[in-house]
């Protein structure tokens, strides 16, 4: 069932806030909500943002078992830097998905592959939330380009806060030089958008993810 954000924020429009600020009224109207974190610079940016407001806040990942090493390394670094620990979600171990259901399923059938490794985890990590924060931004892609700042997740039945919804790459790598945050490397190499290693090449907005296929999401965000 559709909901309206004017339900959390009455008439501010939610357009007009800052990132900082919509962060301030998921922490405000959402009384179990978390970032949900996948090692990109967005999630370098938010995480900093969301520990400054709430030092005790939830994030979580969802590991697949193939993300890059980088995309681990930069785990523990935020780890150790804020002294936090990421809630963990992931899916059945390499060895029992090739069991059931044969080798390299991310060649054969990459939406089964992220169904049970990215769909099937978040479904868990989001159970009894109130609404959770994510680093969509909308010149990412175009199917993400009406991305709300806050708004009613239809898909997982919750609410959704994208601060950065309305930032750019430059807005974002401003925001990480000021503030001299760990950033994956992986970016410095040409990889715009980060994911499992199988599924990751470089390139521009979100052109290096499936690339050869016609796939573009994994059912996450959109
Ligand atoms: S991005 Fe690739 S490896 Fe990762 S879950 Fe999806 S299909 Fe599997």
């Amino acid at each position: 069932m559709e909901r309206d954000v004017t339900e959390l924020l009455g008439t501010t429009d939610v357009e007009l806030l800052s990132a900082g600020e919509v962060i301030d009224a998921a922490l405000e109207h959402l009384p179990s909500v978390a970032l949900a974190c996948s090692f990109q610079k967005e999630e370098s940016v938010l995480v900093d943002m969301l520990l400054e407001r709430e030092p005790k806040a939830r994030i979580f990942t969802l590991d697949t078992h193939v993300l890059f090493p980088e995309s681990y390394e930069l785990w523990r670094d935020l780890e150790r830097r804020y002294g936090i620990r990421l809630e963990v979600y992931e899916g059945p171990s390499l060895g029992r998905q090739a069991a059931t259901h044969g080798e390299a399923l991310w060649e054969r059938n990459p939406d089964l592959c992220c169904s049970i490794r990215k769909l099937a985890p978040l479904a868990a990590a989001l159970q009894g939330l109130d609404g959770w924060i994510t680093g969509v931004r909308r010149d990412q892609a175009p199917s993400r380009a009406s991305t709300p700042k806050l708004g009613w997740d239809d898909r997982h039945e919750l609410w959704k806060a994208s601060p950065l919804a309305d930032w750019s790459d430059d807005d974002v790598w401003a925001y990480l030089r000021e503030r001299e945050l760990p950033v994956n490397p992986l970016h410095a190499r040409g990889y715009a958008s980060i994911g499992c290693t199988h599924c990751t090449a470089p390139g521009t907005g979100r052109d290096g993810r499936w690339t050869g296929s016609s796939k573009t999401e994994c059912g996450l965000h959109a």
